[in-house]
């Protein structure tokens, strides 16, 4: 399938562009997706983004936590396999529960890295190891972003696509900008840090922008600001995870994945209003927006 350079996509490039779901397919077929995400005060974000991927059709979700928080994610995610891995001193894994989340990831066709880590220190190890031996896709977003600042000199050779998903703020401290300066020129501060650091860029907000590090660019048409609430963007993270490990190439994954965690919220904000939809809503809404584009 061609890649999408349109400014904007229609409802007919999302369908064109979902892939297909074979009639003879087995949990194989839709890959296997390896969620790194959550810490003390953050099980919310890594359950949200595993939601997200769980209802967005891959075929198996492993998610590396640490020990002492597995039992939460074994009462609240059964769909999804959970990897609990020793604890690092500030945050992250030890030696050893690094070297297990490595040996997950060779079995992954894509990583989400971030939701829900928190500030410790230690999440440092995490991303630098992810990001030496990046052999699958692999979404960066939230903490994974803030330890990004400083340290982009880790993009460089890396063996597979990676998309990073920030929101204005965290593009801002990327790059150094203010918040304001990077909403003047979305389109373009996307597009440069795509260029520059040689990753998928997701600048989200009110028409989020999709750049890829070639040049090209879409804005996303759909979502609406009842959508502005904690746990929005950890949904769009495991969505966006889901796509690339059911195989979509980087940027049409990042693309459709905005689109229909926008499309959801949208829908979500029909039934309920868009002042009371929360997270949970936009992921309810998953179903209704796969279930029409079928
Ligand atoms: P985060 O700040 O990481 O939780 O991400 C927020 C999510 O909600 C992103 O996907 C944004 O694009 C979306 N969002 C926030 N505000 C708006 C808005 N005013 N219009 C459309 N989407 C929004
Ligand atoms: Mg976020």
């Amino acid at each position: 399938k061609a890649p999408c350079v349109a400014r904007r996509l229609s409802v007919a490039d999302i369908i064109d562009l979902l892939p297909d779901r074979p009639r003879n397919a087995h949990k194989g077929t839709f890959g296997s997706l390896l969620v790194i995400a959550g810490s003390t005060g953050y099980t919310g974000a890594a359950i949200m983004a595993v939601r997200g991927a769980l209802l967005s059709g891959t075929g198996l979700i492993n998610i590396a936590v640490k020990e002492s928080l597995n039992h939460i994610f074994e009462q609240t995610l059964w769909e999804a396999i959970t990897t609990p891995l020793k604890e690092g001193e500030d945050g992250g894994f030890s030696a050893e529960g690094i070297k297990r989340m490595h040996e997950q990831k060779s079995r992954s066709q894509a990583v989400v890295a971030g939701p829900g880590w928190g500030s410790g220190k230690g999440w440092s190890e995490v991303l630098e190891g992810l990001l030496s031996q990046a052999d699958c896709p692999m979404v960066l977003d939230a903490d994974a972003l803030n330890l990004l600042v400083g340290r982009l000199h880790w993009l460089k050779e890396l063996k597979s696509p990676v998309i990073i998903t920030p929101h204005p703020g965290e593009m801002a401290r990327l790059t150094g900008m203010s918040i304001e300066a990077v909403n003047n020129n979305r389109l373009k501060t996307a597009l440069e840090a795509a260029k520059q650091w040689g990753v998928h860029v997701v600048l989200k907000g009110a028409g989020t922008i999709i750049a890829s590090p070639d040049g090209k660019a879409v804005i996303n048409s759909t979502g609406n600001e009842g959508m502005a609430k904690a746990g929005s963007g950890d949904v769009l993270a495991g969505i966006v995870g889901s796509l690339l490990a059911q195989g979509m190439q980087a940027f049409q994954a990042a693309a459709v994945a905005c689109w229909i965690h926008g499309k959801a919220g949208d829908v979500a904000a029909d039934v309920i209003g868009k002042r009371s939809i929360t997270a949970v809503d936009i992921i309810n809404a998953l179903p209704e927006v796969y279930r029409r584009l079928e």
